[in-house]
């Protein structure tokens, strides 16, 4: 078995363009709970083949903790919500949906602690998105959950700096993986002035790490995220200041 070339077919094949339609659905509010439990599947057993390319440098290696890895390498960005793991968070839902409910009494304690008791009800479509719904939280999955996954697993891979075809099981690790990320980048261009304005206007409209929405269109603070705080939150935009000012007005001084 040649688990190098079946993880990159599967990605290819199945995980990237599922994950293609699926933001798709989401951009369109058009998903169904049968979407977002499905795609759910599809994430996890890529996993799988993760797990099993690990396996062969490590037998030891659990498939839990291939997951609290890709957590750590993917989804450990500041400011995430899931504190214990956007991948572990999906997987535990996977696993409540297979099971009829999550079982508490396993490893699972964190997380029904955390997120609530899980299970298929808490699953409720609504005006094209698909929302999960417990005690502890509130929120469009679609948006808040999958949206981020099907960035990441959107990346058309696979060639490293030489050009040569990278494999997917292994490049995750090594932290090459969705090098080719495209997410919004400023306009500005030094070599051209009339970026500067441009550039500052996307400046002051960032959106919301969570839902992808500007200011004015998030609902973020009408959800509930466990303990944490709703409310809409900027993503941390960097640019040239200095630069883009002296470009907008020439008696614009450094401090
Ligand atoms: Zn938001």
């Amino acid at each position: 078995m040649d688990i190098v070339n079946l993880a990159n077919t599967y990605y290819l094949k199945i995980l990237l363009p599922a994950s293609r339609a699926i933001a798709q659905k989401i951009e369109n509010d058009d998903l169904l709970i049968v979407d977002a439990v499905s795609y759910g599947f599809i994430v996890s057993h890529f996993i799988d083949y993760v797990w099993e390319f690990q396996k062969g440098k490590n037998a030891e290696k659990k498939r839990h903790e291939v997951v609290e890895d890709i957590d750590k390498i993917l989804f450990d960005f500041e400011g995430k919500r899931f504190k214990l793991g956007l991948l572990r968070f999906i997987c535990s839902v996977n696993n409540s949906v297979k099971h009829v409910e999550l079982d508490s009494k396993k490893h699972n304690v964190e997380i029904c602690e955390y997120h609530g008791i899980i299970n298929l009800s808490a699953f409720q479509e609504k005006d094209g998105k698909v929302w999960f719904v417990t005690d502890a939280n509130e929120f469009d999955y679609g948006r808040i959950v999958l949206r981020r996954v099907t960035e990441i697993f959107s990346v058309e891979i696979i060639s490293d700096s030489d050009g040569d075809e990278i494999d997917v099981a292994s490049s995750l690790y090594d932290g090459d993986f969705g090098m080719g990320l495209s997410y919004e980048e400023d306009p500005y261009d030094s070599s051209d002035p009339s970026t500067a304005i441009d550039s500052m206007i996307w400046h002051c409209n960032p959106s919301c790490i969570d839902c992808g929405f500007g200011d004015s269109d998030c609902e973020c603070s009408t959800y509930k995220f466990s303990d944490d705080v709703a409310e809409f939150r900027p993503e941390v935009r960097i640019i040239d200041f200095d630069g883009i000012m002296g470009q907008i007005s020439g008696a614009y001084k450094r401090d």
